[in-house]
């Protein structure tokens, strides 16, 4: 529902942001379906990725300053506890999506704890400043954190054309990696030879575990990066070279997948849960995008007024990179 809302009021250590873009993500389209995980309060704004200039900040904030521009750390924590102070801020007990765990950047202005705001660099558009940190920071955990891709290592990307899927498979080559990545269609296998990728596989009329082995040399893939679920789990684990690791975020395709304990153990297989990432990973995946080493790519941008039509066309998985909502 596209409606105005009353200006959000600031409350010790906020900030007043004023969205100039916002990203979509599959976490909007969860939301609105209901999902038990986001439990939300109604009326509520969605949006995890936003940027924009900083209107207002309450009286104890040093942080930013009015007229800055910024993008918000999409992850919420305490900033006081254990895992907080050692910089573990994902593992914080009171960790939280910005736009799930309060409102978002669906709207002209947004409260965000004045902690969470991030400077964009110069260089960067605003729709640049939303369209990379979630993605980015979760593929930069997924590859290098967890994954730890050494050079001329072998990497399956699933979907191309998702935003993590494309932010995983830039990452991987910036890392040495030789990637090879799934698509749904021609005119996406095109987009993603053009990303640099080594090997396209066509996954609805090919065995992408099977190809996985013929380009390998019956090896199989070093690292996985899984974030589809059901629809892409078996293939995922059989496309695995003996001590391969499978790093995992996300469930677009359903929550629930089987496992062979035999296969795990005697293939000697890792498996990582991830979830976002800390700041200071937000940070190296910052200066990267603002050096031109990583690039976020933008399917399109719709007004803000055509949020649902953005989020028809991200179900529809009819588009390639991020769709951003410019206010
Ligand atoms: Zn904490």
């Amino acid at each position: 529902m596209y409606e105005d809302r009353p200006d959000p009021k600031l409350a010790s250590g906020q900030a007043v942001l004023r969205v100039k873009a916002c990203a979509l993500n599959h976490i909007d389209i969860w939301i609105r379906q209901g999902i038990p995980a986001y439990k939300i309060q109604l009326p509520h704004i969605s949006g995890t990725d936003a940027s924009g200039v900083v209107e207002a900040v309450a009286p104890n904030v040093t942080d930013v300053a009015p007229g800055q521009r910024v993008f918000v750390n999409p992850g919420l924590s305490c900033g006081r506890c254990v895992e907080c102070r050692a910089g573990r801020d994902n593992l914080c007990s009171t960790f939280g999506v910005f736009g799930a765990a309060c409102d978002g950047g669906y709207a002209e202005r947004t409260l965000v704890p004045a902690r969470s705001l991030i400077p964009l660099p110069d260089d960067l558009s605003f729709e640049v400043g939303a369209a990379f940190p979630l993605v980015y920071l979760t593929a930069w955990r997924l590859v290098v954190t967890l994954g730890q891709v050494q050079p001329g290592e072998t990497v399956l990307v699933h979907a191309a054309g998702s935003g993590v899927g494309s932010a995983a498979i830039q990452i991987a080559r910036l890392a040495g990696a030789r990637v090879i990545t799934t698509v749904g269609s021609e005119t996406k296998r095109d987009r993603a030879l053009a990303m640099g990728v080594d090997d396209v596989i066509l996954y609805k009329r090919e065995d992408v575990a099977e190809q996985v082995r013929a380009l390998t040399g019956g090896r199989g893939a070093d690292v996985v990066v899984e974030h589809t679920g059901p629809e892409t789990w078996p293939s995922s684990l059989a496309a695995l070279a003996k001590g391969g690791r499978l790093v995992t975020c996300g469930a677009t395709t359903g929550p629930q997948v089987s496992l062979d304990l035999r296969s795990l153990f005697s293939r000697q297989l890792t498996i990582r849960g991830s979830y976002l990432g800390n700041r200071s990973e937000l940070e190296a995946v910052t200066r990267l995008v603002a050096a031109g080493r990583l690039a976020p790519i933008i399917d399109s941008i719709y007004p803000l007024a055509e949020a649902r039509k953005a989020q028809e066309v991200m179900l529809s998985r009819n588009f390639f990179g991020k769709l951003v909502l410019r206010v």
